[in-house]
């Protein structure tokens, strides 16, 4: 048997000190499996806010000009600090978002520390060009720091994530504000204290509090010069209104209802398998990136689904902290009512048919946290509300498709364009139905998370910039500035020449 894991930490960082918020008002952390409260961390406001910025803005004079390779030294010295940090990382992270330790939040706190280690080695690739303009001036650009960043992180890969704004920020000169996700603060807080561990004071901030009044007052703070959001399409928009009244630059990872295609040829068991990778079911598919949009031709449709529902049927639904679990509970009462009320309008809905899954349990032990089962429902349409809104939530739409013109249509009928997954052992077919779909990133065959070096991220209301490369290092934390010089200034000996 397992325990909850112990309050980890109890304070946030600002300016290198481990603090409460001035008000002393505090958020209190639950278990979501469990429904008990393993911790209460500090509620910042605006004063708060503003004290964690202007501390990054003050370290910020100093960090642009450390030279980029021994800022990389430094990231890396912290990813050999998280290596050995794995174990208590995944604890909190189990614990807090009620993810299962061996299929998620382990691997969560190890990607942390391998992103660090990636960024870590790019510092010299922040490098700018000499643009040929003829022998008489010298034209160059320069690869700078754009100032303090406020990165707001969600709660559904919470040390990832915050790994993924943090390292390749201060990589590039920036310094940074952060704040966490008031439902998973506890996992970022460990990554926060291996990097203060580390860098210099101010380098890197560390708030906790709620979205309307810590988020809101980051997004608004005008010594904010770049903000990097990564959460609900609806707050992201709110972020970039806050950003246009100062033309402040934004990356935007929002959400997604991405298309799993499956052409007749791939009705076999390792697609299967990449379907309930792709839908992210061990992570209860609170994933943006899950395929959450089953288009399944209509030759395979009932034998695909019937081996589709024994493999999610076979995940072991249980505590989180558990070895034996593949798949844990949702991450709070908010999200558990939001998917139950879509798997109940599924239930209600004429011509809808419940392969698996379905309303939770509500009596034994799983009717105790916010346990929700795999859910499919077959004979969908592209129309209904289940295959329009993102769920958040382990509920799959099966949709029938006999033609690839229509097929491709239906992907792209969505306001989001994040991920898509093609199957199918013609590649011609695969890749030519790749190039078409509108989304920021397509697999073929698989359906894995992220690998670094990757640009990831969405179009059209997915998001806005990239993450995970170098490309997106340059582009979302650095700007370009171009420097002209005139090489053929005459000669101050033959000028002037005093009168005689
Ligand atoms: P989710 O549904 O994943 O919670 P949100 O977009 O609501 O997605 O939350 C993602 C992050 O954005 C969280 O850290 C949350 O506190 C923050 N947030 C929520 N509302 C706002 C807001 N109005 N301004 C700034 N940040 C916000």
């Amino acid at each position: 048997m397992t325990t909850d894991s112990k309050p980890i930490s109890d304070q946030m960082l600002i300016d290198g000190e481990w603090c409460g918020a001035l008000s002393g008002d505090r958020i209190e952390v639950e278990n979501p499996a469990r429904r008990t409260i393993i911790a209460t961390v500090p509620r910042a406001r605006t004063e708060d806010v503003d004290a964690a910025v202007r501390a990054a803005d003050k370290a910020f004079e100093q960090w642009r000009k450390v030279a980029p390779r021994d800022r990389g030294k430094l990231l890396h010295e912290i990813a050999v600090v998280l290596e050995s940090q794995i174990e208590e990382m995944a604890q909190a992270i189990a614990s807090e978002t009620g993810n299962a330790i061996r299929t998620q939040a382990r691997p969560e706190a190890t990607a942390a520390a391998d992103i660090f280690r990636y960024f870590s080695g790019l510092a010299s690739e922040l490098k700018g060009e000499q643009i040929p303009v003829g022998d008489n001036m010298l034209s160059y650009s320069r690869r700078e720091p754009i100032g303090v960043v406020g990165a707001i992180i969600p709660w559904n890969a919470p040390v990832l994530l915050a790994a993924l704004k943090i390292a390749p920020a201060l990589c590039a000169g920036n310094t940074m504000v952060l704040k966490t996700a008031e439902d998973a603060p506890l996992g970022v807080l460990l990554l926060a204290r291996a990097c203060n561990e580390v860098l210099p004071r101010g380098t890197l901030n560390v708030l906790c509090g709620y979205g309307h009044e810590c988020g809101a007052a980051l997004a608004e703070h005008p010594q904010v010069r770049k903000l990097s959001f990564t959460g609900s399409t609806n707050v992201g928009k709110s972020i970039m209104r806050a950003a246009a009244d100062r033309i402040a630059p934004v990356s935007l990872e929002l959400g997604g209802k991405s298309p799993s295609i499956v052409f007749p040829d791939a009705n076999e068991d390792w697609v299967v398998d990449g379907i309930v990778s792709a839908m992210r079911f061990t992570r209860q598919s609170q994933s943006c990136t899950a395929g959450s949009r089953l288009l399944l031709h209509d030759d395979i449709f009932e034998p695909f689904l019937e081996k589709l529902a024994a493999k999610t049927a076979a995940l072991k639904m249980g505590d989180p902290l558990d070895e034996a679990t593949d798949m844990g509970a949702l991450i709070n009462k908010k999200q558990y009512d939001k998917v139950c009320n879509y798997i109940d309008e599924g239930l209600s809905l004429p011509g809808a048919r419940l392969i698996t899954g379905g309303k939770p349990d509500s009596e034994g032990p799983f009717s105790k946290g916010y346990y929700t089962r795999p859910t499919i429902f077959a004979d969908a349409s592209n129309d209904w509300r289940l295959a329009r809104e993102e769920i958040f939530g382990p509920v799959l739409v099966a949709i029938r498709w006999r033609d690839e013109d229509e097929v491709i249509k239906m992907a792209n009928d969505s306001h989001y364009g994040l991920a898509a997954f093609v199957w199918s052992r013609d590649i011609g077919q695969a890749l030519r139905t790749a190039h078409q779909v509108e989304a920021g990133w397509v697999q073929v065959n698989q359906g894995i998370g992220q690998l670094p070096g990757q640009s990831y991220g969405g179009v059209k209301q997915s998001g806005l910039g990239r993450e995970y490369s170098l490309e997106s290092m340059l582009d979302s934390f650095t700007h370009k500035k171009s420097v002209t010089v005139k090489l053929d200034i005459p000669n101050p000996t033959s000028q002037n020449k005093p009168n005689t």
